[in-house]
């Protein structure tokens, strides 16, 4: 059941229990109003039962019936308000929570309940303007504060309206407590971008600076910096800025690689390069930095060397790449006998499969060595069948 289920049915069975918690105090001195709620509670039951059923058809109309009787079921008019929504229909749910923010005898925490809801419904109806009013009212009440500050935050996202999205994430991190730091980044990454399209670059630096601030890891930022930094022909900065991205977050390597060893490459700095790969190579799980390391060890010691490295690497972390480029440097070496290559190969081949299903249940996608008459998964019958393609059958 998806979270905003749940919460639907807690407010269906709030009424519920406010209800039993009334039929309590007045059991024993009028027996009349005791017929009412009992009707009203199976009614609210059957509802939640067709809820719980996924069966929001039955739901509702249980619900409109309860609204009928009941015109002070305020509780019922958000449950109804929130199904319509859930199921698109959003012009529905808009008039139903319309209807609730103008009852008089609204109670304003409810009123400020229903707003917030309104708002959502303006969200889901593409309606941002009218959305985006709504929830900046309700920016001042706290209760539900963090909630519209979050929806406003998406809206300008979605707007593209960056300096606004900023100022919120900082309002919601002041209000929640919670730190926002890696989005606050992206926000300033973007405006970063925005400043280098219209060429500029003084007003970029100062957003990189700001991205950094909320985020020092930002590995955005830093790859932006790099790219800057190589524009302006400075490689010593553009190879600080993308070797800090990788220490930082090693699975961003593989964005600031080429550029990199092309930088090295300018400033001659061999050793660092060979340094800075080797040590990548023990971090990342990838096989770039290893495919890069041995073209280098290929230019400074040979083709023999390259492909020791490369054979002793591949036997810890085997990969298809990586068996290529043993096989091309193989081929590249006229002197050399194939069959101490291919011998490699084949063992590596060996490995890549043997760490592969076999085996794969069409219903759960539970993957085996072994073919099971059974899933040993989602226990259903015959489902799990071979594996075509480059590793299977
Ligand atoms: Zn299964």
């Amino acid at each position: 059941m998806s979270l905003d289920a749940q919460t639907l049915i807690w407010v269906l069975l709030l009424p519920v229990a406010a209800l039993s918690g009334w039929m309590i105090g007045r059991r024993g001195a009028e027996r009349r109003g005791g017929q009412r709620v009992s009707r009203l509670s199976s009614n609210y039951f059957r509802g939640l039962n067709f809820l719980l059923n996924e069966q929001p058809d039955k739901a509702i109309e249980v619900f409109l019936q309860i609204a009928e009787v009941d015109k002070d079921t305020v509780e019922t008019h958000f449950a109804l308000g929130n199904l319509f929504r859930r199921r698109g229909e959003v012009d529905r749910a808009i008039r139903i929570h319309q209807n609730l923010i103008e009852r008089p005898r609204l109670s304003e925490e409810q009123r400020v309940q229903a707003v917030l809801e309104l708002g959502e419904d303006f969200m889901r109806a593409g309606l941002l303007d009218r959305a985006e009013a709504l929830f900046t009212d309700l920016g001042q009440f706290d209760q539900v504060a963090p909630k519209a500050l979050r929806h406003l935050i998406s809206i300008y996202q979605q707007e593209r309206d960056w300096p606004k999205a900023i100022d919120h994430a900082r309002r919601y991190e002041a209000a929640t407590g919670e730190t926002m730091g890696k989005l606050l980044a992206q926000f300033h990454c973007e405006l970063a971008e925005a400043a280098l399209g219209r060429k500029d670059r003084a007003a970029a630096v100062t957003h990189l600076r700001d991205a950094v601030e909320v985020d020092s890891h930002c590995a955005r930022a830093g790859i932006l910096e790099g790219r800057m930094a190589l524009e302006e022909g400075d490689d010593g900065t553009a190879i600080r800025a993308f070797e800090r991205v990788a220490r930082h977050e090693v699975d961003y390597l593989p964005e600031v690689l080429q550029p990199l060893l092309d930088a090295w490459g300018r400033t001659g700095e061999r050793v660092r390069a060979r340094a800075f790969l080797a040590d990548m190579v023990e971090r990342s799980a990838g096989v770039s930095p290893m495919l890069a390391l041995a073209r280098l060890i290929q230019e400074d010691e040979g083709d023999a060397a390259a492909a020791g490295f490369l054979t002793r690497n591949l036997q810890r972390r085997p990969s298809v790449r990586g068996q290529n480029a043993l096989i091309d440097l193989s081929l590249r070496r006229a002197d050399e006998d194939p069959e101490e290559t291919l011998r490699v190969v084949r063992q590596l081949s060996e490995q890549l499969v043997a760490g592969v299903a076999a085996y794969r249940c069409g219903h759960c996608g539970f993957g085996a060595r072994a073919h099971h008459w059974q899933c040993p998964s989602c226990k259903r019958w015959g489902t799990v069948r071979p594996v075509h393609g480059a590793f299977g059958e």
